[in-house]
């Protein structure tokens, strides 16, 4: 069927018991509604539907396929490279779609499929329990954990993926499933890292952990000292115990309080570390080894805080709205050669929002074997991020060019794929490598539950022929 009049009026006529909000170019509203995280993003959908209910997805699912647009799915917006929106096609917005339900005997949450992971730790905070995520309170559930899920509780509980029990998802048929261990057990594999490739998943059922209180905040050193700490920490992070995260960082002091003014600004490495179990004198143990090795830190500001505390503190640092440029890799080591050269791509960075980090990818990461889920990087020791951030538009190139030489500088010392949820638009080899042995079954999954290929504005696994 082709599309005579604009989809957001054939939406509206052919949709007329829908639940939920719709908007297209000539509409109140539009400008606002097309609006993602970064804003180097500028995409003009034809239609953005907000449904309020999975029987209203799988509405406007079966309404992109038959009038054949591109359909793009947004769960938080977060994504870098745009994937929660598309020129001329439909845009399903599950904003609308933001229900916590924590249930603290069975100690799982039910989280819809638009939220953000800030509602999801305050509410679960509330009953001192917490599932992995990530390290910034705005970023989506959808698409974090579709991804993988990578945060401050990976060593100690996993990624957001291991901690996933069961999704209802809508199928490129429309179809409402649940997938589980014992409910449509290829999908349940499949959306365990193979991103949004499979359909919407309306409702997210995960295993909750103790986590009240962490100690948790950065530990900063002059830049001058960044490949004596990077040399420390390479050693010292797999030898910590699993209840200490800390990822490595490239960062500028941001220029407001917590922070000494007279830090602010001022380029620095450090370690931003997260101890759970909220026992102060265990957290200071497990740092020692780090903190006796090193330099005088210019700041140690680890704390007894809230996981939900910890979760939003970079929230002031990165509002929605600021541009953005990626590029990642998986890493297994770092050795001499690779710590000189992010020394001196650290004392570069070009704006003071720009940072890099590398993510420790051990302890309860490790448990869960490489074919378990699609994640297929679990004997990595690091995913490295680059990523370029200013809010001038007029910095664009600068953020671009120190992203992707710093990034082409390291790739040689990486173990070739990258986390698929903090990679720009990289091409299909990319993605192949980032899955290795485990994208054949994903392409196998993806010809029996989307063989059209519909949801393919993502990181696109195609289907096997
Ligand atoms: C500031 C910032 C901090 C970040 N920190 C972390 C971090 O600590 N750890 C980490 O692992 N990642 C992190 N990320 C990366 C993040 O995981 C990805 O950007 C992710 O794609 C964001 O998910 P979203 O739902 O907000 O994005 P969206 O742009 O809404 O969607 C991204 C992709 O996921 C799909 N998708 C989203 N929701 C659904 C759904 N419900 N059903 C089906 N498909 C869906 C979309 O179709 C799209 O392909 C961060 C990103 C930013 C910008």
């Amino acid at each position: 069927m082709s599309t005579v009049m604009p989809p957001a009026a054939s939406a509206r006529r052919e949709l007329s018991a829908f639940n939920g909000w719709m908007v297209g170019p000539e509409d109140a509203g539009y400008g606002d509604a097309r609006k993602v995280y970064n804003a180097m993003i500028d995409r003009r959908p034809a239609l953005i539907a907000r449904p309020a209910s999975a029987t209203a997805v799988g509405q406007i699912v079966r309404f992109a396929r038959d009038h054949e647009l591109p359909l793009a799915v947004r769960g938080g917006g977060h994504n870098g490279a745009g994937l929660g929106t598309v020129d001329d096609g439909v845009v399903i917005d599950l904003s609308l779609m933001r229900d916590v339900a924590v249930d603290p005997q069975a100690r799982t949450v039910r989280v819809g499929g638009g939220c953000t992971w800030g509602q999801v730790d305050r509410a679960t905070g509330e009953h001192g329990l917490a599932t992995p995520s990530g390290i910034i309170s705005t970023t989506g559930v959808g698409g974090l954990t579709l991804g993988g899920g990578l945060g401050h509780l990976t060593r100690k509980h996993g990624l957001a993926i291991d901690n996933l029990l069961a999704a209802d998802v809508v199928l490129a048929s429309g179809e409402q499933v649940r997938a589980s261990a014992d409910e449509h057990p290829d999908l349940f594999w499949a959306i365990r890292g193979g991103g949004g490739n499979f359909g919407v998943v309306t409702s997210f059922e995960f295993r909750l952990h103790e986590v009240g209180t962490v100690v948790a905040g950065p530990t900063l050193w002059a830049i001058e000292h960044s490949a004596d700490v990077l040399r420390v920490y390479r050693e010292f992070l797999p030898a910590a115990p699993r209840e200490l995260n800390g990822f490595f960082a490239f960062l500028s002091v941001p220029p407001g309080p917590p922070f000494p003014e007279e830090l602010h600004l001022r380029k620095v490495c450090g370690v931003v570390w997260c101890h759970v179990g909220g026992d102060e004198d265990a957290a200071a143990r497990a740092m020692a080894p780090m903190l006796d090795a090193l330099p005088e830190p210019l700041l140690h500001g680890p704390g007894p805080m809230p996981h939900a505390d910890l979760q939003s503190a970079f929230d002031g640092v990165y509002p929605p709205g600021h541009q953005w440029y990626w590029r990642a890799d998986f890493v297994n080591e770092i050795p001499d050669e690779a710590v000189a050269a992010h020394a001196r791509f650290g004392a570069e960075t070009p704006t003071w929002q720009s940072t890099m980090h590398l993510y420790p990818i051990d302890g309860a990461a490790h448990d869960v074997a490489s074919s378990d889920t699609p994640w297929s990087y679990r004997d990595a020791r690091w995913a490295t991020v680059y990523a370029g951030v200013d809010p001038d538009p007029a910095n664009v190139s600068a953020i671009r060019d120190w992203t992707v030489d710093y990034f082409e500088a390291l790739h040689p010392y990486s173990a070739g794929g990258a986390y698929v949820n903090m990679m720009m638009d990289e091409g299909q080899e990319r993605v192949r490598a980032s899955y290795r042995d485990n994208y054949d079954r994903l392409a196998r999954i993806k010809a029996s539950c989307d063989p059209a290929n519909l949801f393919r504005i993502n990181q696109n696994i195609r289907p096997a022929a």
